[in-house]
């Protein structure tokens, strides 16, 4: 275990811990963020704990003109017995790495960033919600800062880490949405950015984002950009389907984005002993299987909700009606099962949590 003590810029005005009861996703920052720099000389240097607040950047950076920029996302729990712990990390380390390959931005050190966050969430430990279904995102960036129109690879690079207290993503309860399926806009294809995550991917689904919700649907599911026909991911979640008792989620083609509630849920249904296939899928196989009655349960995954099922699914002129717009059993107990063992309700016989002290 490498152990760099960071310097800590404390932050002389400590804002007021907000409302547990009306918490917001991503609106509100604790006090502090991590950041480093790069350059090709040195290297990633200057890793630092400093208060969170507006940084300055050139109008030429280079971030604001070609998007040279890769984020990760995951949360922090605080136990039952005050403890503080993280989900996975070292998976989101790993993807942050493949989103930097993919970018052309340079690798980070797992081992440097899972202890320089594990030393932020120490010191804004404060900052972990405690009222059910409650936690601390965690939001790492990189961005290009080398000021230059040149459309190339930044020299220099910022790296960020701020954190949000957020809410439960289901306050009244867990509750089945509705989405739409996109047949014109497409979120990616083979060869694409579509497995890194990388600004531009989301404001690009923007568009369908906004006609499904005018026509009355929570999100967007959306199909490969090449035949249009098989089911990639629905808004920024890997999707799942229970057919006749076997539970299916598109395989990682070189589009999809590979989740790490995706990958836990996949072990997690091994463990179970259920019949789980990563294969392609397409919308006809899927209301073949509806309108034979074997369509029984679907839901997206991701860390946000880590469960959302899927109550009624439109496509066109045909809508399909999910387990009466109830959330199936399995559904239910992946959710609770995945939610327990990230707040250490459950025990957790995979060693995924990792404590942050
Ligand atoms: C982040 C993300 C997911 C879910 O990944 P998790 O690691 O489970 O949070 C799925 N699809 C897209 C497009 C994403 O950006």
């Amino acid at each position: 275990m490498i152990d760099v003590q960071l310097e800590v810029k404390e932050n002389p005005n400590k804002k007021p811990k907000p409302d547990p009861e009306n918490l917001q996703f991503g609106k509100m920052f604790t006090d502090h963020m991590f950041t480093m720099e790069y350059s090709r000389d040195k290297g990633w240097f200057q890793p630092q704990i400093v208060p969170y607040e507006p940084i300055t950047l050139e109008p030429a950076a280079m971030i604001f003109h070609y998007g040279q920029s890769v984020f990760e996302g995951l949360k922090a729990y605080l136990t039952e017995d005050g403890d503080v712990q993280l989900f996975r990390p070292e998976e989101n380390l790993k993807r942050l790495n493949r989103s930097n390959a993919r970018l052309s931005i340079p690798p980070v050190s797992e081992e440097l960033m899972l202890n320089y966050l594990k030393q932020l969430i120490t010191v804004e430990k404060d900052w972990v919600p405690s009222a059910e279904g409650t936690s601390l995102y965690i939001r790492p960036f990189i961005i290009a800062t080398e000021p230059s129109l040149s459309v190339a690879p930044s020299k220099s690079y910022k790296l960020m880490v701020i954190l949000s207290p957020v809410g439960s993503y289901y306050p009244e309860g867990i509750h089945p949405v509705s989405i739409q399926v996109e047949d014109h806009f497409t979120r990616a294809v083979r060869g694409g950015t579509g497995t890194a995550k990388t600004g531009g991917n989301y404001s690009a689904g923007y568009n369908a984002q906004e006609s499904a919700a005018n026509q009355g649907h929570a999100q967007v599911m959306w199909l490969d950009g090449v035949e249009k026909k098989y089911i990639e991911e629905v808004g920024s979640m890997n999707v799942f389907f229970k057919i006749n008792g076997q539970v299916v989620t598109p395989e990682l083609n070189d589009s999809i984005l590979e989740g790490v509630t995706r990958k836990s849920i996949i072990e997690l249904l091994k463990e179970w002993k259920f019949d789980v296939v990563e294969r392609k899928i397409s919308m006809n196989e899927l209301y073949q299987a509806y309108e034979s009655g074997h369509l029984e349960e679907a839901f997206g995954a991701g860390t946000a909700a880590v469960v959302s099922p899927i109550g009624e699914l439109s496509s066109g002129d045909q809508s399909m009606i999910i387990n009466g717009r109830q959330t199936g059993e399995l559904t239910k107990s992946l959710y609770s099962t995945i939610t327990g063992i990230q707040t250490g309700k459950l025990p957790d016989p995979f060693g995924w949590t990792e404590k942050v002290e």
